[in-house]
């Protein structure tokens, strides 16, 4: 039997590998037909009143769509983003805490379809092929979309999907066991420490392909499924919950290095006013998800700080390449430098930390930075201090305390199974 969907013979899927003029023309259609719609959305046609919108240049001339907007605006709170009278079926996700106000993001049902075409390609990109069996080990529940999305895409790619989830590591080598699966979709944070306990009940335990999203996954962790697994390709596949999927790994990419889904969710650069950055600059990143409909989001801002890179991939696909940054939410001041989790993070990665928070605290008015890290070997807190001095000059190392956790130990979202990277202890 034929699977639904036909993989590409020469690896590059058509909506990847576009000559300039027809992606401009294909980029000009989507834009102009989301303006159209998004009109219809009493938020839209106010913001958008009296501009003149004739294709995705002038995609700069639109106003900002802030968290706080989307927040203020959004349904079922309001019907203000809804471009139909009422909600009529489709799908909802959410995002936010366990305490804070939960944040709707609502699909309609061409939406998502559009969501899922869209993703099939990105799959094949990502590693996936024709005969694969996949364990499916994203979250599900609570309104969080990962496991179903994949559940979805895998199953029309005319793929096996295991819909594990989070599971114990004896359920995932019994079913490893029984159904051989090869591939691997996780979110690094809850399937890591599952992955190396599998690993040290059956030695023999073998993948060849993982892709992960959610959260950023360390160099050391990458190292580790390849020399303890086998696994010949780790690709990153990034996602905001509210505008979808946006930026992906080829062959030729690993750490930050991603392309955008240009035809999907359309990126740009920012500075702090919205103005666009250049290329090669670093800012804001803006999302504009072309096939969202229902509830349009047109240059959102997702929170996330990025830089778009120029000059074309090695791979050769059209799609422009973006250096993910990670949150912009997790910037702090440490003793007098600005920085991010990710940022910290990777500047001690090198000794093979695999996860790390960040706890500030403030003593007689100072700020006391705990560092809680996991690894899968002894670190001793001096090395890690000397890199801190190293990436951010001379830091009091009074001001500093390490704490090694055990792998695994580290405390997680309940709902999205992401590791709290900052937590303030300030009274
Ligand atoms: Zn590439």
């Amino acid at each position: 039997m034929d699977s639904v969907y036909k993989f590409s013979p020469d690896r590059i899927p058509a909506v990847q590998n576009r000559e300039p003029a027809d992606k401009k023309r294909r980029l000009d259609e989507l834009f102009l037909e989301l303006v159209r719609r998004a009109r219809k959305a009493p938020y839209f046609a106010r913001k958008l009143e009296g501009l003149d919108v004739n294709g995705i240049a002038d995609i700069a001339g639109l106003p900002v769509l802030t968290a706080d907007d989307y927040t203020r605006n959004m349904y079922p709170y309001s019907n203000a983003l809804l471009t139909t009278d009422g909600f009529h079926g489709g799908t909802v996700s959410r995002t936010g805490g366990t305490t804070s106000k939960p944040k709707y993001a609502v699909w309609g049902t061409f939406d998502k379809d559009a969501q899922i075409e869209a993703s099939l390609p990105l799959l094949e990109t990502l590693g996936l092929s024709e005969g694969d069996v996949v364990a499916n080990m994203l979250h599900v529940g609570n309104l969080y979309s990962g496991l179903l999305s994949i559940e979805f895409e895998a199953f029309r790619m005319g793929l096996t999907s295991l819909a594990l989830s989070v599971v114990s590591p004896e359920t995932l080598v019994q079913v490893w066991k029984d159904f051989k699966f090869n591939a691997m979709v996780i979110l690094p944070s809850s399937a890591m420490p599952v992955l190396r306990k599998a690993h040290e009940l059956e030695p023999s335990f073998r993948v060849e392909k993982v892709i992960f999203g959610g959260t950023s996954m360390t160099a050391a962790d990458r190292a580790w499924l390849r020399s303890a697994l086998g696994v010949k390709r780790v690709a990153s596949v990034i996602a905001s919950n509210d505008g979808g999927p946006f930026g992906y790994q080829c062959e030729h990419m690993s750490g930050n290095a991603h392309h955008a889904m240009d035809e999907y969710s359309f990126v740009e650069i920012v500075d702090e006013d919205g103005k666009p950055v250049p290329d090669g600059g670093e800012g804001r990143i803006l999302l504009t998800n072309l096939h969202k409909h229902a509830v349009p989001l047109i240059r959102y801002e997702i929170g996330d700080v990025g830089r778009l890179v120029p000059g074309r991939c090695a791979c050769g696909r059209s799609d422009r390449r973006l250096e993910f940054l990670g949150r912009s939410k997790d910037g702090f001041i440490l003793i007098g430098n600005t920085t991010n989790v990710s940022e910290v993070k990777s500047t001690l990665e090198p000794h093979g930390i695999t996860e790390l928070q960040i706890v500030i605290e403030q003593k007689n008015g100072v700020d006391q930075v705990r560092i809680r890290f996991a690894a899968p070997v002894k670190i001793e807190a001096g090395t890690l201090m000397d890199s801190l001095n190293e990436r951010y000059g001379k830091l009091e190392a009074g001001h500093f305390t390490f704490e090694q956790v055990a792998m695994g130990a580290l405390p997680r979202n309940p709902v999205s199974g992401k590791i709290v990277g900052l937590i303030y202890n300030r009274s």
